[in-house]
């Protein structure tokens, strides 16, 4: 059966597009510095499904004749969104939990929205069967797609309809019989670089009166008129793999989505000028619970990853076993605890939406608040428990090829870890400093408070969702169990002093 492997995700990305980076149009991605690695590593994770051994793992029967990554897959019970946590889980590992838009993030999204597709029929079976059709097509093939769901910041004082640069958000422009075109700009489109087609939709709330703005839809990358502002390449300024692992690998990207007069024909458009079903094809459907879940399952991959730096940081310099030391790993192990408890039980006590098991939305939005929060604290302590090794190290690799420099090196950095000799050292506090210090890891401190939604955001989504009625009956079980002496109002209780008086 066919499965999409790397060779094969590479020959998709291989055709022309535009984007912009330090000036220059760039058409073709997968060969360029500052994006060949990211593509390889995005490949890799196509190969590793398609090997033998890791096929049940990874993907799943579509029963169209093909195996598809079970991201794609919209689970029926327990068991199905569980061996989809496995997948999501090996698929993380494979790059520590730093690429954050992954091919599985918008399988999910999808996925989770089709899920409820009963809100797209109500707002016109054209739109749902668009929106079908483009599941089936996009779940056979495998293909990788990237989101731009918000708005360009400019002036949050203002609604997006009310800014004053016209063409700035992305609008609808013209329509006729063979589509509609939009012209604006969405962020923030991570692994756009890697990815095949673009989904768009608005996340944030729209008013009405800004209708121009309500559409959702997706189209491949390399259409005409969809300009792709990258940010700067950490992987094009890694100086090379050794000195910067992470960043040389993993850099997912991020950039500015430009549509300028792009057509979008009808049978790709699946919210149309409503602005009230924008919000719904998230929250009435188990979409957006399904992309953050992914999200959670790759975010406890990546604390793990960076524990186990931790620790084997503290060991190389020797403060393993002093109790100050021990407590704060400690403490830092149960916060990932925390984290994967959360995941877990929001698996467990998940719910039906009509035929599919969603997880239960929220110890999910419970979690986005707790781990948004947790990053940068984590970040700082591992920068804590680290101090000047982190900065104590060769410029480059370059230097371990100058002997007079190799025997200088060899004699100063020494290692307290069993077995590892100052290379072994060098090497650990180049990934490390990756991890937590260079641009790369300040990108993923930004990214990891943001990817969802600022915290008025998630903490809003966390209000919206919790069981208040349930918690208010336990006290009101308590408060209405008494009552003064004195009678139940306070009104009658004054007149009742006054009469004694
Ligand atoms: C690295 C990175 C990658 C991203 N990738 C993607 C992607 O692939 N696709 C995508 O669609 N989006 C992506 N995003 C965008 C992300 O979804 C947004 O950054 C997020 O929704 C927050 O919106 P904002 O950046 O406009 O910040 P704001 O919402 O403007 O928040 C900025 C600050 O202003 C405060 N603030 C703003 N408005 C209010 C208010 N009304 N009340 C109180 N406080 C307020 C916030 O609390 C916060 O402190 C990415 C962001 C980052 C940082």
């Amino acid at each position: 059966m066919k499965i999409k492997d790397g060779k094969a995700h590479l020959a998709a990305l291989d055709v022309d597009r535009e984007v912009f980076l330090d000036g220059q149009l760039i058409k073709r991605v997968t060969e360029h510095p500052a994006f060949r690695e990211s593509c390889r590593t995005t490949a890799a994770l196509y190969d590793f499904q398609s090997r033998d051994e890791n096929i049940d793992l990874m993907t799943f029967d579509t029963g169209t004749g093909v195996r598809a990554n079970r991201a794609w897959q919209i689970p029926r019970s327990y068991e199905e969104l569980v061996a989809k946590r496995k997948a999501m889980t090996a698929w993380a590992e494979l790059h520590g939990g730093f690429m954050g838009r992954s091919p599985d993030h918008l399988a999910c999204a999808i996925g989770g929205q089709i899920a409820g597709l009963e809100v797209f029929r109500a707002h016109g079976e054209r739109y749902a069967k668009a929106y079908e059709d483009y599941y089936r097509y996009a779940r056979d093939n495998d293909i990788f797609l990237t989101y731009v769901i918000i708005n360009p910041q400019a002036d949050r004082s203002k609604a997006w309809g009310e800014q004053e640069k016209e063409d700035m958000t992305m609008h609808i422009v013209d329509e006729d019989s063979e589509g509609v075109t939009v012209r604006g700009a969405k962020m923030l489109g991570t692994s756009s670089i890697m990815a095949e087609e673009i989904f768009v939709a608005n996340l944030q709330p729209l008013k009405p009166g800004e209708e121009d703005l309500a559409i959702s839809f997706a189209l491949p990358m390399a259409s005409k008129g969809i300009k792709t502002i990258s940010r700067k390449s950490y992987e094009a300024h890694a100086l090379s793999q050794w000195d910067y692992p992470l960043s040389y690998r993993f850099d997912e990207n991020d950039a500015i989505i430009y549509f300028d007069d792009v057509k979008v024909p009808w049978e790709r458009i699946f919210v149309y000028r409503d602005t009230n079903v924008c919000r719904a094809q998230f929250h009435d459907t188990p979409g957006h619970v399904s992309q953050n879940y992914q999200a959670q399952v790759r975010y406890c991959v990546k604390m793990k990853f960076l524990l186990a730096i931790a620790r084997r940081i503290t060991e190389t310099i020797g403060t393993i076993n002093m109790p100050p030391v021990r407590e704060k790993l400690g403490r830092m192990a149960a916060e990932i605890g925390a984290a994967e408890g959360m995941l877990y039980g929001m698996e467990a006590s998940g719910r039906f939406h009509g035929e599919y098991y969603v997880p239960n939305r929220h110890l999910l939005y419970a979690a986005q608040v707790y781990t948004q929060a947790l990053y940068p604290k984590f970040i700082n302590e591992i920068r804590e428990l680290a101090g000047g090794g982190l900065i104590m190290l060769p410029s480059s690799v370059a230097d371990l090829a100058n002997p007079e420099l190799l025997s200088m090196l060899n004699s100063t950095q020494a290692s307290a870890r069993e077995g590892d000799d100052a290379y072994e050292r060098m090497k650990l506090f180049k990934l490390a400093w990756d991890a937590v210090g260079s641009e790369f890891a300040g990108r993923h401190v930004q990214y990891e408070m943001f990817y969802a939604g600022a915290q008025f955001t998630t903490a809003g989504n966390s209000f919206r969702t919790y069981d208040w009625a349930g918690a208010d009956e336990i006290l009101k079980g308590i408060i209405d169990s008494y009552e003064s002496p004195h009678g139940s109002s306070a009104t009658e209780s004054a007149r009742a002093q006054s009469l004694a008086s």
